[in-house]
């Protein structure tokens, strides 16, 4: 930036002065004058006269009469003058300005503003030029200085976050060159990750040299902790340089002509009570070359410069948060796929999805803060097993490890061992995760796009059970977009489920249990059908664990039991429906209850059919105790499928079993009395005989399985053979008959 000398208005008045005194030193009242400089000139432009203000002020011991008083102009400057002079000349009577320094060299800036008129003889010619001027040094400093600093100001607001902020030191140092008169030379040390400070901007010197120097924080030149701007001598310096090594003492005495500086201004840069930097003015003039203003206007400078390394401090800040979990300190989502982006040479790389099943059961049990101190914990030790640039990041419910370098899969089995056996040591003074992570694991070549690469590793982790690690196929890919569709699909035909049974997306289809002997139907069994307008039927079998997954169930299976119920005030009969284990909340009693009054029916008339495996946990098992003592008839579903166990049929309140197709399938087409299979079945009908339960057979198929259940002494049958679900319209038709 250049001062441009600010323009004044010159004042037209006429001036006719009376001829001056021309001798040096005589006593006028211009001699008294302290802070107005006077000269006056022949119209040749040599000195005639100058008050005792002017010779001091140019540090002149008496006046050079005669001399050229242009001599004592900046030779910048003196063009500039000399045309202002001429303009004075030409219009006697009338003041011009203008401003100038002074020709010394390597000194303190200095800059006075002058007014010149030429003077006339009565006759109205001129006869002299008159000069008075004054000191306005350090108010031209004081403007250089703002100009500078708003510059500077703009340039760190417009930096881009992301620059090094090393140009923008370069910058600050460069302004304090020209802020700062004296400054002949200066230079920049940052402290760095390593605790030194090093060289990182110059001007006059070789920076390139000078950064092969780094300096302890204890050593030269911050030696003396100042923490406020300070002017060190030739002395301090040589005394500074005296303690380092000779290597490092031959560049700074060689290329940064530390045996040279005859004042040096240094100002350390603090931020946030940490000294990060200095800022180093030199001058190899004299040793008292920086004065007061120099000082404070170098102060400010490192101001600036604390606050470009805040902001520096800041982005980094924001970078890391960014990029990582702010609970854990581990690497999050967004660098591990910046990381997948990031172009690199060939090679495969694996990328695995961990997850540790016990994590949210001990969180429940030891709050937050334990969930964190373990995935801590764990993501060290995931660490220690694997190599420096291998990435871990944690998402908040399950980690990422990318590993480079694995080309083939069984390249990648070791380090999951390595984990395995890491993860099974206990954590010290916590609770530890006993069941061992489950391990997806998705191999990418270069071309695999990130977001891919992690929905494999995803798939397969949803394959994988504790302890175990399953590789992604595309065939789990088809599988899950599959998933992907039914779960939106689905969303969407419950959102737009209407509140009738018969339509809409969802229905209920009602299949009957009858007397096998007779054919009377004594109950209905609700089923729920899915028909949707492009796939057609979907099979609760399908759709229901996807409800229950995604947690809509509970939503569902109460529209399914006003349905049920308001089927059975319809028809007169008693209407079965299947309960899923996430309805069995406290508040189903209650909710069952309200939809049997809503159809004006008894709780006999509600059938609920649960599964084996469903009534085991304690908290269910108070739940269908409460529904049983409302009166509502229990059926235990699907028996002989699952894990039965004899206990339960004493424990839970109910009044029937369903007995699992298996065992008809098993029986076959044409069942031999003496078979395995009948004789489990012929079991079952006296075990439910001994404990008063009523025994259903479902899956009936053909006529020769009717007839031999029949001839065994089965009351109630459930099939196709007997009657398939149907809708509500076909179901009212054929109650109609049977009934
Ligand atoms: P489930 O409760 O055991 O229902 C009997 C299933 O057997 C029904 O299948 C029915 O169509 C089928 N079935 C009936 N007779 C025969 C036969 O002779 N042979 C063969 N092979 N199958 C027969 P569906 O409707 O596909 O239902 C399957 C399962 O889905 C049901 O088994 C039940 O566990 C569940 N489910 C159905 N509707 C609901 C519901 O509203 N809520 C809940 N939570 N689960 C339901
Ligand atoms: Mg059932
Ligand atoms: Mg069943």
């Amino acid at each position: 930036m250049e001062c441009l000398p600010r323009s004044r208005p010159s004042l037209p008045q006429k001036r006719i002065l009376p001829p001056s005194p021309r001798s040096e030193g005589s006593a006028t009242p211009l001699e008294a004058t302290r802070h107005i400089l006077v000269v006056r000139t022949d119209l040749e432009g040599r000195f005639t006269y100058a008050n005792r203000a002017y010779l001091e002020y140019m540090g002149l011991e008496r006046l050079p009469l005669g001399d050229f008083a242009l001599d004592q102009v900046e030779p910048a400057d003196r063009p500039r003058v000399a045309e202002v002079v001429q303009q004075a000349l030409a219009r006697p009577g009338e003041a011009f300005w203008v401003e100038f320094g002074k020709p010394r060299p390597g000194v303190a800036w200095s800059r006075s503003r002058w007014e010149f008129v030429a003077v006339c003889d009565p006759a109205g010619r001129p006869v002299e030029l008159q000069c008075s001027g004054y000191d306005i040094s350090d108010e031209y400093r004081q403007d250089c200085f703002r100009q500078e600093m708003t510059d500077l100001l703009a340039a760190t607001l417009t930096t881009g976050a992301g620059n090094p902020p090393v140009a923008l030191l370069r910058r600050v140092l460069e302004a304090a060159l020209r802020i700062v008169p004296a400054a002949q030379a200066g230079s920049v040390t940052l402290r760095g990750p390593d605790g030194r400070f090093h060289f990182v901007a110059a001007e006059g010197y070789d920076l390139e040299a000078l950064s092969r120097v780094s300096l302890d924080p204890a050593e030269p030149l911050s030696l003396s902790r100042h923490i406020q701007a300070r002017i060190f001598g030739a002395e301090d310096l040589a005394r500074f340089n005296a303690r380092i090594d000779p290597q490092r003492r031959a560049v700074l005495e060689g290329v940064g002509k530390a045996g040279r500086i005859q004042a040096m201004l240094s100002v350390p840069v603090v931020v946030r009570g940490e000294v990060r930097a200095y800022l180093y003015l030199d001058h190899f003039g004299r040793a008292d070359a920086f004065d007061a203003l120099d000082l404070r206007h170098a102060e400010v400078l490192a101001y600036h410069l604390a606050l470009v390394l805040e902001k520096e401090d800041l982005h980094q800040r924001a970078e890391h948060l960014r990029r990582h979990d702010p609970q854990t300190g581990l690497a999050n989502l967004a660098l591990l796929l910046e990381t997948l982006l990031a172009p690199r040479s060939a090679g495969g790389r694996a990328l695995l999805a961990l997850r540790l099943p016990d994590l949210e059961r001990l969180e429940e049990l030891y709050g937050p803060q334990w969930r964190v101190t373990v995935v801590q914990t764990v993501g060290r030790r995931i660490l220690e097993g694997v190599r420096l640039g291998d990435l871990l990041a944690w998402d908040g419910r399950r980690f990422w490890l990318l590993l480079d370098g694995v080309d083939e899969p069984r390249e990648a089995l070791p380090v999951v061992e390595r984990l395995r056996q890491s993860l099974a040591q206990p954590i010290p003074n916590l609770a530890s995760p006993t069941t061992p992570p489950a391990v997806g694991i998705a191999l990418a070549s270069p071309q695999t796009p990130p977001e891919e690469l992690l929905q494999q590793a995803e798939v397969a982790l949803s394959q994988a059970a504790p302890g175990q690690a399953v590789f992604f196929e595309a065939s789990l890919q088809q599988a899950l977009l599959e998933e992907q569709w039914l779960v939106e699909a689905l969303y969407r035909a419950i959102s737009r489920r209407r509140p009738s049974a018969e339509r809409g997306e969802l229905r209920l289809y009602f299949q009957p249990v009858l007397e096998l002997a007779g054919g009377r139907p004594v109950h209905l069994e609700a089923l729920l059908r899915w028909r949707h307008p492009h796939r057609g039927l979907i099979p609760p079998g399908r759709f229901i664990p996807l409800a229950e997954r995604q947690g809509w169930m509970a939503e569902l299976g109460d529209w399914t039991i006003a349905q049920a119920a308001q089927a059975s005030a319809a028809w007169g009969i008693p209407v079965a429906v299947n309960l899923s284990a996430l309805q069995l909340g406290p508040g189903l009693p209650e909710a069952v209850a309200a939809h049997c009054r809503e159809a004006g029916i008894g709780p006999q008339r509600l059938i609920l059919e649960v599964t084996e495996g469903l009534a085991l946990e304690p908290a269910a098992m108070g739940v269908l105790q409460a529904l049983a003592e409302r009166g509502h008839p229990l059926h235990l579903d699907d028996f002989g499928s699952g894990y039965s166990s004899l206990e339960q049929l004493t424990r839970l309140p109910i009044r029937a079993v369903k007995l699992g197709q298996g065992f008809l399938r098993d029986l076959g087409e044409d069942p031999l009395p003496n078979s395995p299979t009948a004789r489990v079945l012929a079991a079952v009908r006296s075990l439910g005989e001994g404990l008063g339960l009523e025994v259903i057979v479902e899956g009936i198929e053909t006529e020769t399985q009717h007839r031999y259940l029949l001839a065994q002494g089965f009351r109630l049958g459930q099939g196709y053979w007997l009657g398939r679900p149907q809708s509500a319209r076909k179901t009212a038709r054929r109650l109609e008959l049977l009934i």
